[in-house]
């Protein structure tokens, strides 16, 4: 984890200025910044910098973006960022279950890369107190909901006693739901609560995000237990059985 800088950010880009600028953005912003500018480099690089946060390109030479992410969600939590040049890739971060957690699309604003990794850092560094808890409610709250447990002090899901194993993403969007039983969250709260209020990415990332949490609570699609979908507006985690 981290020490006492803002936060570790690893990026992986092979155009050169690109990545020089990233970087030069994070460290003004206070991160430990580390550049990379090939696939196997980077699965290297994130097994021995540890960054909380992994910027990574998806054309690379070599391995590409994709199945590094694939690599380091072997054995790595962080935070994942992809860097996507065409709208096919988008497809295929949404279509795939890679556990990124963000993308940006090129060209972007370093300004809003800054922005959403700060966001995942708040994420990363903290148990997040979602924004819509009172102040005085304990942070590492326990939520229980028929037989599943969210606890976002250990960050640990339990379904009827059995540990389910989520990204940080999944964690804190079920947590958000289940923080606010039977009360309906719309993407775009859910986005500001999850992903932070500065970013600016599409609502569709918190249905691909979900999906996941549903797969692995085993919900039945059609029928789902706790994560209800509200048509046209969001999503409600429903208590009653
Ligand atoms: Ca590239």
């Amino acid at each position: 984890m981290t020490d006492a800088s803002v936060g570790r950010v690893l990026v992986v880009e092979d155009e050169r200025d690109l990545a020089r600028l990233v970087r030069d953005y994070l460290q003004n912003s206070g991160f430990q910044v580390q550049v990379c500018h090939a696939g196997s480099e980077a699965v290297v690089a994130v097994r021995e910098f540890g960054p909380d946060v992994l910027v990574l390109d998806i054309g690379l030479p070599g391995i590409d973006g994709f199945e590094v992410c694939r690599q380091v969600r072997a054995f790595s939590r962080c935070h994942v960022l992809m860097l996507t040049a065409r709208d096919d890739e988008v497809d295929k971060i949404v279509g795939l279950s890679l556990g990124a957690d963000d993308y940006v699309t090129k060209p972007f604003s370093p300004r809003e890369l800054v922005a959403r990794v700060q966001a995942m850092m708040r994420r990363a560094r903290t148990v997040p107190a979602p924004a819509h808890q009172p102040a005085d409610e304990p942070v590492d709250s326990v939520h229980e909901v028929g037989e599943l447990v969210v606890d976002e002090g250990s960050r640990q899901v339990r379904l009827a006693g059995a540990s389910i194993t989520l990204t940080k993403t999944e964690f804190d969007l079920l947590a958000c739901l289940a923080a606010s039983p039977d009360r309906v969250l719309s993407r775009r709260r859910l986005l500001e609560i999850v992903w932070g209020e500065s970013v600016t990415t599409d609502d569709h990332l918190v249905d691909v995000h979900l999906a996941r949490v549903r797969r692995k609570l085993g919900e039945d699609a059609a029928n789902p237990r706790y994560i209800h979908t509200v048509r046209g507006i969001g999503y409600r985690m429903v208590t009653g059985t």
